[in-house]
């Protein structure tokens, strides 16, 4: 028996899984689309109900794998989505909403982001995310890819500050540079919902983290992932297509790292503020 994924509460009152599952890439056919839904609802059957999807990937394709993954399971399932700048406009947002609603085979989606900053003024797409909370559609809305001006912009437009999560580049290797991103998410009380948490997989082979997963009995992606859910407020969803991999990510809540651990990882890659550029997609 696994111990059983954290929660956290988001500012809107939901709690939400620390540790879910991405699908960026999934309906692109590097894997057969039945295989990449049996890998989420692999990961469903474990605990991990947070998925977390977007209109834009394959072009809505992967919101329709995520439908089959879910099906007759809606309930055990905390759904993420996300509206395209260019679509955030008012209509265009709710819009968007009904779009993926329709492709996700659903009436809600739990969180609601918005992808990242576009031309669309912020006022309209949060009046938009608010009314779609009103009518059920969204349990609650976020953003994604914000800076801190960004977020100060946000929070000074009507409804602002109802904003749930904030969704951006975090992980071992990246965790800001001109400023810190852990530091500032928590200060305002906005949980981080981390993407490319195992940096695309380009954290493998660092020996530190090999050398911590052997000590752990553990394996070099459970490292990097443990070592972002130790923060309160940080929420993980890494991807894979493969069930081994569902497997193994889900052990993550198995791994506890040690102070001394902490230690050769903060001297190992950078610490925020400093070297590694803070990318955006
Ligand atoms: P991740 O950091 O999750 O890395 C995914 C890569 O790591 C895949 O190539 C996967 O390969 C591999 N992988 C997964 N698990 C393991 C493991 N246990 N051991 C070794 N390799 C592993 O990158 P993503 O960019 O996919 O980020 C995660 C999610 O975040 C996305 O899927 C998406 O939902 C979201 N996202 C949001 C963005 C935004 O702008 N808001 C931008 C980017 C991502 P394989 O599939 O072959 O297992």
């Amino acid at each position: 028996m696994q111990d059983p994924i954290p929660t956290t509460a988001l500012p809107s009152g939901q709690t939400i899984p620390v540790l879910g599952q991405g699908t960026w890439h999934m309906g692109e056919k590097k894997t057969s689309a039945a295989e990449e839904a049996k890998c989420l609802r692999h990961g469903l059957d474990l605990g991990m109900t947070l998925i977390d999807t977007a209109e834009m990937y394959a072009d809505g394709g992967a919101e329709r794998i995520v439908a089959e993954a879910i099906r007759g399971r809606r309930n055990d399932a905390f759904l993420v989505s996300k509206v395209l700048p260019s679509n955030a406009s008012r209509d265009g947002t709710i819009r968007a909403c009904e779009s993926s609603l329709k492709r996700l085979g659903t009436d809600h989606i739990d969180l609601y982001l918005l992808h990242w900053r576009g031309r669309y003024p912020l006022r309209e797409t949060v009046e938009a995310f608010e009314s779609l909370k009103q009518a059920g559609k969204i349990g609650a809305w976020g953003v994604s890819n914000f800076d801190p001006d960004d977020m100060e912009e946000l929070l000074g437009v009507p409804d602002g500050g109802h904003v749930a999560a904030n969704q951006v580049l975090y992980n071992l290797a990246r965790r800001g540079i001109e400023y810190d991103l852990l530091k500032d998410s928590q200060s305002r009380g906005i949980p981080i919902m981390a993407y490319s948490p195992l940096d695309e997989g380009r954290l493998m082979r660092h020996p530190d983290l090999i050398h911590i997963a052997k000590a752990h009995q553990a394996t070099v992606a459970q490292v990097a992932l443990a070592f972002l859910i130790r923060n309160p407020g940080v929420i993980v969803i890494p991807k894979t297509g493969t069930q081994e991999r569902v497997r193994e990510n889900r052990a993550t809540v198995e791994v506890h790292l040690t102070d001394d651990d902490l230690a050769i990882l903060d001297r190992a890659f950078p610490p925020p503020g400093r070297k590694m550029p803070l990318e955006m997609i």
